[in-house]
C-alpha cells in the first residue's frame, strides 16, 4: 500500500480505505458499484481530474469533505458518484424516500447538474427530481416529493416544501450536498440554507463544493460538516 501523508491525523492511520485508493487517477481504480463505472463510461468519463482525484478518495469512504477549486474543474462528478455508491451501499429502493439532498445556486445550475446526476447514474434505479420553483407546479412536486431518492433543488424551493408540504420526510437523508456554495451565499441564501440544515439528521454525510474559500465559507463548514477532509485544488490552465 503506498504511505499515508505524513500529516495524517493519527485517527485515520488505522482507516486503509483511504490510502489504498489515494494514487489512483481514473474512475475505474476506485471502489464503486458496476453501475456507477458503467454510467461514467458511457459519458465518455475515464480519467479523473485534479479536485476528482484529491476528493474521491475520501468522500467515498464516507468522510465529509470540504472542497475548493475553480469552475471547471469537475467538481460535479465529486459528489454526484458519492451520492450515487452511498444509497447503492445502502440498498436504498423507491420506499425509502429522500436519500440525498442536492443544493445548487440557481435553476440552471440545478438543471446542468440533475442532467450530470441522470447521464452518470442511468443504470441505478434510483428516482430523482428537480425542484426548483417556477418550473412545475408545486402541487404536483408535492404529491411527488416524498417518493423521490435524490432531490436536486434550489434554497428556496426545498424550504418551501420542509415549510408546507404535508408529511416532506428528510428524517433519512445519507448525504446532503452543497454546491457552489459560495453563490448560494452570494444570492443571499444563508439564513435558507441554515433553516434547511437545521431540519436535517445529524447523522449524514455533507459534501461542501465552493470555488473559493471565504470567511462565510468557513462559518457554513463549521454549521454542516464534521471532522471534513479539505481539499484543495488550483490547477494550472
Ligand atoms: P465545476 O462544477 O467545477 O465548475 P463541472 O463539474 O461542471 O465543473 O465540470 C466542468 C466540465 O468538465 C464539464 O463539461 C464536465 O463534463 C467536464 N468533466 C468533469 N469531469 C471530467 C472528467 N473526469 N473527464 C472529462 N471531462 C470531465
Ligand atoms: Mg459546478
Amino acid at each position: 500500500l503506498p504511505p499515508l501523508p505524513s500529516n495524517a491525523p493519527v485517527g485515520r492511520l488505522s482507516d486503509g480505505t483511504f490510502s489504498r485508493y489515494a494514487g489512483s487517477t481514473k474512475f475505474s481504480e476506485l471502489p464503486m458499484s458496476k453501475k456507477t463505472l458503467d454510467g461514467l463510461k458511457k459519458s465518455d468519463y475515464v480519467s479523473m481530474t485534479e479536485i476528482q482525484r484529491a476528493s474521491l478518495p475520501h468522500a467515498l469512504c464516507g468522510r465529509d469533505i470540504l472542497g475548493a477549486a475553480k469552475t471547471g474543474s469537475g467538481k460535479t462528478l465529486a459528489f454526484v458518484i458519492p451520492v450515487l455508491e452511498k444509497l447503492h451501499r445502502e440498498r436504498w429502493g423507491h420506499e425509502d424516500g429522500v436519500g440525498s439532498i442536492i443544493i445548487s445556486p440557481t435553476r440552471e445550475l440545478a438543471g446542468q447538474l440533475f442532467d450530470v446526476l441522470k447521464a452518470v447514474g442511468r443504470y441505478h434505479n434510483f428516482s430523482a427530481g428537480l425542484l426548483i420553483g417556477g418550473r412545475k407546479e408545486i402541487d404536483t412536486e408535492k404529491e411527488r416529493v416524498n417518493e423521490l431518492n435524490i432531490l436536486v433543488c434550489t434554497p428556496g424551493r426545498l424550504l418551501q416544501h420542509m415549510d408546507e408540504t404535508l408529511n416532506f420526510d428528510c428524517s433519512q437523508v445519507q448525504v446532503l450536498v452543497l454546491d457552489e456554495a459560495d453563490r448560494i451565499l452570494d444570492v443571499g441564501f444563508k439564513k435558507t440554507l441554515n433553516a434547511i440544515i437545521s431540519q436535517l439528521p445529524k447523522h449524514r454525510q455533507t459534501l461542501l463544493f465552493s470555488a473559493t474559500q471565504t470567511k462565510s465559507i468557513q462559518d457554513l463548514a463549521r454549521l454542516s460538516l464534521k471532522d471534513p477532509e479539505y481539499v484543495g485544488v488550483h490547477e494550472k490552465s
